[in-house]
């Protein structure tokens, strides 16, 4: 595909909604010119009435719109009508949506008694075998009569009701038929949706909404544009619902959903927001709103000049090529400066929350996996021995040229040393500018636009477009904000230009304590598989389905396995969903029966019905047999 076809949003640099068509689902309209809504996932078991209603109202007092609860069988689906009948009785007329995987059954008695069914492509009408099958074109075709047979009386039901559906397309639980074709890719996660959009489509019904959602931020994205970008094709434009999938809890999770989602609210996709976390779901509503809220009055703020075109394929991740100056760019990780110009006499003690321990007894400095590459000090000099591995950042007119010590020119200065050096400049500076810079220098780019994301990305593209292949440090302030207001929209913003594979680093001011700043940083680079720090959890939000106390268990497993560094681990409530959901972990707790855990080396199932107690420890054995364990 050509750049020139690689259009998926109405602007890439003007805040600007991809108009969808409204579909309605009770009485709260989705698309179309409603605001972006905000839903969540019941955690509780679907018989259970009370516990069910309780939650839902619990979610809808904390800013669900819609509420999902899972439905596994027929008699399951049978009990969301009470669940409905009770909440309507209590004054909550809450749009309900009903969560099916591998029971179409359940779905057409759901969809008689409630608003909207979520049915999963993947595993609509395939059982997941994991096997690797070539299909001939009439083996292929054939496949796709069987879907047909299955889910046309679904649509047929959902058209008689007035009852919508979402196409909920899931990274790791495609079909063995989509895989053997399309592979592990956005492309197969597109088309699983457009075979059973295309069976709608043809039973003339159009109350859809899409989704598809991954646990791997980039893929997600990448998947999510290129529906729009084939939706666009052949003029359809059904509402979005984004998620991250398996996102796990607290920090973590917050910064992986916002790299996400943010990044396709900045293009102006998405109608609908689920955040999934490893937490109560009254904590994800909140945090959908945070992230939706910012775009309310986007539209109106000062415009961007229009780019037609971007050079960035939208639906493939490829980092942008630079020269690699010192340890900056090139395949260097991104890199982290602090500015510590504001302290009139910098101390080491000035370096501790920045990563850099010192040990006055031993004389020693301790560097922690989470630490800042250099310090701007301006005009400063510092009177101490920096650890080795620091550089310093001094204004050109102050710059002592010694060891580790990096001069900062303006934009336009002559440059006069040959080592590293940084040049920083603001994107207006820079936009539609004729320029050259020398190997050595590394562009410290600054904006201070509302619309910051795209107005770095323009500066980025016309550096592509122009063959200038200096890194680039990416700079921005975050002044006035709360911790978590702060923690998402700075997520979403360099989130999105590192999921393009843009920026070769990072300078944040922020008002904040520098601790909070550093792990919002260093948890984005995590998100965004850029820079990795820290072992990654794949953990599943919970539902009806969940065989054990999630919670307890996640914290259980990171309390002995957080030093991992790079370590992926799958943390499963289900047998059903789990192993295809956590498709990209390194090892996989996945619940399989009450009290009972089956665990994964990757795909691979090691062991099964291990009682629940001796879980965590026989896990540890198997990372350890791997060569994967590391004593703290
Ligand atoms: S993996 Fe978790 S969230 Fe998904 S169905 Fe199973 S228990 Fe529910």
């Amino acid at each position: 595909m050509s750049n020139n076809n690689w259009k998926y949003c109405n602007d890439y640099t003007n805040y600007s909604r991809f108009f969808t068509r409204e579909v309605n689902i009770g009485d709260i309209a989705l698309g179309g010119n409603n605001p972006i809504r905000i839903q969540s996932m019941t955690t509780t078991n679907t018989m259970d009435t009370i516990a069910t209603v309780e939650q839902t109202i619990r979610m809808v007092e904390s800013g669900c719109e819609y509420v999902r609860i899972t439905a596994p069988s027929k008699l399951v689906a049978i009990n969301l009508g009470e669940i409905k009948k009770e909440l309507r009785k209590r004054g909550y007329n809450v749009p309900l949506i009903a969560d099916i995987h591998y029971t179409p059954n359940a779905a057409e008695v759901a969809a008689r008694l409630i608003e909207k069914v979520r049915v999963n492509p993947g595993n609509y009408a395939d059982k997941k075998k994991f096997k690797q099958i070539d299909y001939t074109n009439s083996e292929y075709n054939a496949e796709l009569d069987r879907i047909r047979e299955k889910f046309s009386p679904l649509v047929k039901v959902c058209k008689e009701y007035g009852t919508a559906i979402r196409i909920g397309t899931n990274h790791g639980s495609l079909s063995d038929r989509i895989l053997s074709r399309y592979g592990d890719t956005p492309l197969g996660m597109v088309e699983s949706a457009m075979e059973f959009l295309r069976i709608c489509e043809d039973l003339n019904y159009h109350n859809i909404v899409l989704s598809m959602k991954a646990s791997n931020p980039k893929v997600m994205v990448n998947a999510y544009r290129l529906l729009v970008n084939q939706m666009m094709g052949s003029g359809m434009n059904y509402p979005l619902h984004l998620g991250v999938t398996e996102a796990g809890d607290g920090e973590d999770g917050r910064i992986k959903s916002a790299a996400g989602i943010g990044t396709l609210l900045e293009d102006g996709l998405g109608d609908t927001i689920r955040v999934s976390l490893t937490e109560d779901p009254e904590f994800e509503a909140p945090v959908a709103k945070v992230l939706a809220d910012r775009y309310s009055k986007r539209g109106k703020t000062v415009k961007l000049p229009k780019m037609d075109k971007i050079e960035v394929n939208p639906f493939e991740y490829k980092r942008r090529k630079t020269f690699k100056t010192a340890n900056v760019g090139g395949n260097e990780v991104p890199r982290v400066i602090a500015n510590l110009s504001n302290f009139d006499d910098i101390k080491p003690s000035h370096l501790f929350p920045f990563g850099y321990v010192y040990n006055v007894k031993d004389d020693k400095w301790t560097i922690q996996d989470v630490s800042v590459d250099y310090i701007y000090v301006g005009d400063q000099s510092l009177s101490f021995d920096i650890p080795g591995t620091l550089g310093i950042i001094q204004n050109r007119s102050e710059w002592e040229a010694k060891d580790s010590h990096y001069p900062v020119y303006e934009f336009g200065d002559d440059i006069d040393s040959s080592g590293l050096c940084f040049v920083e400049a603001k994107t207006e500076e820079i936009a539609g500018e004729e320029f050259e810079l020398p190997p050595n220098a590394v562009l410290i780019l600054t904006s201070t636009h509302d619309h910051g994301m795209p107005d770095y990305r323009r500066i980025f593209n016309q550096l592509l477009s122009d063959n200038i292949n200096n890194p680039v440090i990416v700079k921005r302030g975050y002044i006035g904000l709360t911790d978590d207001v702060f923690q998402l929209h700075a997520s979403t913003d360099f989130g999105a230009l590192l999921i393009d594979g843009l920026s070769d680093g990072v300078w944040v001011d922020s008002d904040l304590p520098s601790q909070r700043v550093m792990a919002t940083i260093f948890g984005f680079f995590q998100a965004t598989r850029t820079r990795i720090s820290k072992t990654e959890y794949i953990s599943c939000p919970s539902c009806g389905r969940t065989l054990f106390d999630l919670q307890e268990t996640t914290q259980m497993i990171r309390s002995r396995t957080s030093h991992l560094k790079g370590v992926k681990i799958g943390i499963m409530g289900c047998i059903v969903n789990g192993p295809g959901e956590m498709a990209d972990a390194d090892y996989g707790y996945v619940g399989s029966g009450v009290g009972k855990i089956t665990l994964y080396k990757g795909q691979e199932v090691v062991e099964k019905a291990i009682p629940s107690e001796e879980a965590v420890d026989k896990l540890i054995d198997l990372i350890r047999e791997y060569g994967d364990w590391v004593e703290e």
